[in-house]
């Protein structure tokens, strides 16, 4: 019986001090844990701050707009204009029997009594262009042998540097005569400038040199919630003096590069080749959240205060809010 007993008692002990050693032993493998994730291998840039969301898009906000799937554009309410009523009041349009007419013309539309005219819209809080719309003719068009302007004094909201962004014209510099007008120029890419809305734009300047009639014209970006950037360009075009005869249509032109990602809320665009990329060695300047490639002489004057080395992906910097240096272009 107490040799039973005894026995059990050293059962117990042996049992607490096996426990014993194993809280010890998960205490030290927590404590290396704890040391690595806090205090870094001196490699893993462990500090890099958590992208905070400036703003972003709900899934319902974004649920209205089209989703490219390989077309440079795509038609709305059926490819018909849908345009607001003032567009026809300002171009002396009257609505006659379901017809636009000029008043007192028997026959129609009058050119002569039409308005040409041009109208963009304030930019809005946020710095973003609203919409431009007019009733384009040879009148608003640049005359024969004018040049265009300068227009790189002008960034529109969302512009961000060494991204390949374009100053896309809301109405072309062909159509509207337009150089660095601000309400008139958004941030584009090279696709949504020449592939999506260039084809229309000479459509539309085609139609106006091989007739001389006027055609209205609106162009609105598409911006989804707070981005700075447009996700597309909606655009419309109607004929006037031919009741949309030789031109009619509503499409929406989709502000992206086919392959890339774009963060439609900084400006900053990841091509396929760059979100392949490997990790390596950056240099970030954690005060103006701007990162570098080591050798680039703006990684050079960071002050040791704000300067920090990372080995990562450009994702993974882009991702949590760091932009890439205009100069060294990483
Ligand atoms: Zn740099």
């Amino acid at each position: 019986m107490s040799r039973s007993k005894r026995s059990d008692q050293t059962k117990t002990n042996n049992k607490g001090q096996r426990m014993l050693a194993l809280a010890v032993l998960l205490l030290l493998i927590a404590g290396g844990l704890f040391v690595i994730k806090y205090f870094g291998t001196g490699d893993d840039g462990g500090d890099i701050p958590e992208w905070s969301d400036n703003g972003g898009t709900s899934a319902e906000e974004q649920s209205g707009l089209p989703e490219y799937s390989g077309s440079n554009y795509v038609a709305l309410n059926n490819n018909v204009p849908d345009f607001p009523g003032e567009m026809y009041d300002k171009a002396g349009l009257v609505n006659s029997g379901g017809k636009w007419k000029t008043p007192g013309t028997l026959s129609g539309v009058d050119s002569r009594k039409l308005q040409p005219y041009e109208y963009y819209g304030e930019l809005d809080e946020l710095g973003r262009c609203t919409v431009a719309y007019g009733c384009l003719g040879l009148e608003t068009m640049p005359p024969g042998g004018e040049e265009r302007g300068d227009i790189s004094s002008i960034h529109p909201s969302g512009w961000a540097k060494a991204q390949n962004w374009e100053r896309a014209h809301l109405i072309a510099w062909a159509l509207s005569n337009e150089n660095a007008n601000e309400r008139n120029l958004i941030t584009g890419t090279h696709y949504l400038n020449y592939d999506g809305m260039r084809p229309l734009e000479e459509e539309v300047e085609h139609y106006i040199w091989d007739t001389g009639n006027h055609v209205l014209y609106l162009a609105k970006p598409v911006f989804s919630g707070k981005e700075k950037v447009a996700r597309g360009v909606n655009m419309m075009a109607w004929s006037v003096e031919d009741g949309g005869a030789g031109i009619s249509f509503n499409v929406y032109c989709f502000n992206v590069t086919p392959g890339a990602e774009i963060d439609y809320n900084t400006g900053i665009v990841t091509t396929a080749e760059q979100a392949a990329q490997d990790a390596r060695r950056y240099v970030i300047n954690t005060r103006s959240g701007v990162f570098h490639y080591p050798s680039c002489d703006g990684a050079k004057q960071i002050s040791a205060r704000n300067r920090k080395e990372v080995t990562a992906t450009r994702s993974e910097l882009t991702s949590k809010g760091y932009t890439p240096c205009g100069y060294c272009e990483p």
